[in-house]
C-alpha cells in the first residue's frame, strides 16, 4: 500500500501453480519444451504437444490463481500500463500508437484503452458477427472477457441488440455498467455452465482474446454451446502461433489453426477461418447447427 495516496501496490503478484501431466485438448502426453518468459521474478514455460499442435504453459497458475488475478489486478496494471509487456514475439513486430513504456494515469490509460478497443475491436468483430447471423433489435449477443464493454455498446448502437457481458473486474465493471446498455450476467467464463442450465440464449457469444486465458477452453466452449441459440455463432479472435506466439502469464494457451480446428471438432461445431494465415490475429467462427 502507497501511504501517500492510498493506493493499492499493483506490482506485487503471485500465483498458485499446477502442473499437467497430459495435453489438455488430445490427452497425449508427449510433452516439447517451447519458450519461456519471466515476469516479477515468476517464470513462465510452454510446452507444445507433438501429436496434436496445442501450445500451452505448462505448469500453469491454477484457475483459483487467475481468477482472483482478473479480479483484482489484470486491468488495474493496463490502465497504469504496468502489466506484462515484451516486444519480439510477432513476426513483423510493430507497436501501436497507444503503447509505450510510461507508466500512465489510470484515467488517461483508461481512456487509451478504450480509444484502442474502439478502434481495433469494434472495427474487427462486428463486421465479421455481422456476416454470420441477422442483427436487429432481437439478436442477443454475449461477450465473455468484455473488458470496458466497448464493442457491446457498439452492437447496440448499430443495430439495437440486447448485449450482454462476462468480465471479472470490478473496475471495468463500472465502466460498462455507465453504458446503461449492457446487462452484466457474470464474472467469469467459467460461469457460462450456470447461464446455460438457467435456460438464458445467445445469437452470438464472442471470445475477444479471452479463451486463450481460460484454463479449461473445452470446458468453457461446451458450456458456451449449451447458450446458443441453433444456428448461433462464436466469434473467436486470439493471437496466432504462427506469426505471434504471444507468451505472457495471461495465456496459458498459444493458438493455432490447426488447434482451433481440432478443437471445434472436440466441442461438435463447424469451423471456419476468417482472417488470413499471415495475419498475427488468427480469428474464427464456430457455428452451432440448426
Ligand atoms: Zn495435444
Amino acid at each position: 500500500m502507497d501511504e501517500s495516496t492510498g493506493d493499492r501496490d499493483y506490482t506485487k503478484v503471485s500465483f498458485d501453480f499446477e502442473a499437467l501431466d497430459a495435453c489438455p485438448f488430445c490427452k497425449k502426453n508427449i510433452m516439447i519444451p517451447s519458450g519461456r518468459i519471466q515476469w516479477l521474478g515468476i517464470d513462465f514455460w510452454y510446452v507444445f504437444c507433438a501429436h496434436c499442435g496445442l501450445k500451452f504453459m505448462n505448469p500453469r497458475p491454477t484457475e483459483a490463481s487467475y481468477k482472483e488475478f482478473y479480479k483484482t489486478m489484470f486491468w488495474e496494471q493496463k490502465v497504469r500500463n504496468i502489466g506484462f509487456h515484451q516486444i519480439g514475439q510477432m513476426w513483423q513486430t510493430g507497436t501501436y500508437k497507444w503503447d509505450n513504456d510510461k507508466v500512465w494515469d489510470p484515467k488517461q490509460g483508461l481512456e487509451n484503452r478504450l480509444e484502442k478497443h474502439r478502434e481495433q475491436r469494434v472495427k474487427t468483430i462486428i463486421p465479421v458477427v455481422a456476416g454470420e447471423i441477422f442483427l436487429n433489435k432481437d439478436s442477443r449477443i454475449l461477450e465473455v472477457g468484455c473488458g470496458f464493454g466497448v464493442t457491446l455498446s457498439e452492437f447496440h448502437k448499430q443495430y439495437g441488440c440486447k448485449v450482454f457481458g462476462i468480465e471479472p473486474s470490478d473496475e471495468a465493471q463500472k465502466t460498462i455498467r455507465s453504458f446503461g446498455t449492457i446487462e452484466v450476467l457474470a464474472r467469469y467464463a467459467e460461469d457460462l455452465k450456470e447461464i446455460g442450465e438457467k435456460g438464458l440464449q445467445f445469437n452470438a457469444i464472442i471470445f475477444s482474446h479471452a479463451l486463450e486465458n481460460t484454463v479449461d477452453p473445452v470446458s468453457v466452449l461446451q458450456w458456451a454451446k449449451a447458450c446458443l441459440v441453433p444456428g448461433g455463432v462464436i466469434y473467436i479472435q486470439t493471437p496466432n502461433l504462427v506469426v505471434f506466439d504471444q507468451m505472457n502469464p495471461y495465456h496459458p494457451y498459444i493458438f493455432s489453426h490447426a488447434s482451433l480446428d481440432f478443437l471445434a471438432e472436440k466441442v461438435g461445431m463447424t469451423y471456419k477461418r476468417t482472417s488470413l494465415a499471415k495475419e498475427k490475429m488468427l480469428t474464427i467462427i464456430l457455428k452451432k447447427d440448426r
